[in-house]
């Protein structure tokens, strides 16, 4: 099949898991950065991603084995980042932050333990939210500890560089707490577009 025709994977539900997949391995890390989610951010990118869609933006961290692995070293060093008054949180991106949950969960339960809810934790996934309600203990565990879900794969075919944090038009910028209280997706109340 041509790359022009081929779509990502679409795993069944409680298909592909952390436990059987994830190396523990983290593709970068971004201190102060201004694009991945509001404000000030730091951003870890974890290693590894089985949706595999055409025009990926970080091709490279669809290998599970790409990088170096997740260290204490690291995780002190993003505390003590987060720690400054103009940060207002940590973004999880990839690679697949949900079949990296170990590192992803570790990270986010020491961010509440270390900073209460100061702090906020955006999430990408290729996982829409429906899936995820599906999923593993694990992956629901990790998104119970997230703020902002940005959810679902990139689809080429309706690729929109005008839209706010995301690459094409089915992803949505979810409010967790809130879907979550309500049972039903509830779209984040500062979306512009
Ligand atoms: S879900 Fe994200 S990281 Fe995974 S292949 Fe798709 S665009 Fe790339």
């Amino acid at each position: 099949m041509s790359q022009a025709t081929r779509k990502p994977n679409n795993p069944m539900p409680k298909e592909w898991t952390a436990k059987e997949l994830s190396q523990g391995f983290i593709a970068d890390y971004k201190a102060f950065n201004f694009v991945d989610g509001e404000g000030v951010r730091c951003s870890l990118y974890v290693s590894g991603c089985k949706f595999m869609c055409p025009g990926c933006y970080n091709v490279v961290a669809q290998n599970f084995h790409y990088g170096h692995p997740y260290s204490q070293e690291l995780e002190d060093q993003i505390i003590e980042d987060l720690s400054q008054d103009y940060v207002q949180g940590l973004t999880l991106l990839g690679g697949e932050p949900f079949l990296n949950t170990q590192v992803c969960i570790q990270l986010a339960k020491r961010i509440r333990q270390e900073f209460g809810h100061t702090k906020d934790i955006w999430s990408w996934t290729g996982y829409t939210w429906d899936e995820l309600q599906q999923e593993t203990d694990d992956k629901l565990e990790l998104l119970s500890l997230i703020d902002i879900l940005v959810d679902g794969r990139f689809l080429e075919d309706q690729k929109d560089l005008t839209l706010q944090f995301r690459g094409s038009a089915n992803q949505r910028i979810i409010d967790v707490p809130k879907s979550l209280a309500s049972g039903d997706v509830v779209i984040w109340d500062k979306l512009v577009r």
